[in-house]
């Protein structure tokens, strides 16, 4: 987020911690409760806000092929299914904070209006067809998918050495609207 908005007063980062919430897994309208029971920061004149959950549960979208990492949704909340994170990079010897750190930069990368979401972009020639809202450019933060097919996740992660950044396109588009 330093690397690339424009925050000269500084960004901070207020952490809590809640009590588990109950269920094996969570869908849209539970994790949309549980925020609004525990989120305490919005935006307001002066300052943005993202509300981050870090879920000790997976997607109830998940099936034995198909899992997600984590999702961007309304305007500033973001999910990282942390524990279907551990379990992606445990069983396939991948690093955890990387897989953590891909996710979580991606996802904020959605939330920062990439790739093309609101149709502003302007190289609009670098949104992926066949997967809308994200990034043709293979090695791009943008390209990876955090809601995929269980293997092909894991084998894009372990062609990464390090966490991916944006490419040169995702950045111009960011820097378009406001970023840096
Ligand atoms: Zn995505
Ligand atoms: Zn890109």
């Amino acid at each position: 987020m330093e690397e690339r908005l424009h925050k000269p007063q500084g960004i901070t980062i207020v952490e809590t911690v809640i009590p588990a919430p109950p269920g094996n897994s969570f869908d849209i309208e539970n994790i949309i409760s549980i925020e609004e029971e525990h989120r305490t920061i919005y935006n307001d004149e002066n300052n943005l806000a993202v509300y981050i959950f870090f879920a000790n549960r997976s997607s109830s979208n998940d099936t034995p092929n198909r899992v997600t990492l984590g999702s961007a949704y309304r305007n500033t909340s973001i999910v990282i299914y942390k524990k279907t994170i551990n379990e992606i990079a445990d069983s396939n010897g991948i690093d955890i904070p990387l897989t953590e750190k891909t996710t979580l930069n991606h996802e904020l990368g959605h939330l920062l209006g990439l790739v093309n979401l609101q149709l502003d972009d302007i190289h609009q020639q670098h949104e992926d067809t066949q997967n809308n809202k994200h990034c043709r450019v293979e090695e791009c933060l943008m390209y990876f998918e955090t809601t995929g097919n269980r293997s092909a996740i894991a084998s894009s992660l372990l062609r990464k050495s390090m966490v991916s950044d944006l490419d040169p396109l995702c950045i111009e588009d960011l820097q378009a609207k406001g970023g840096k």
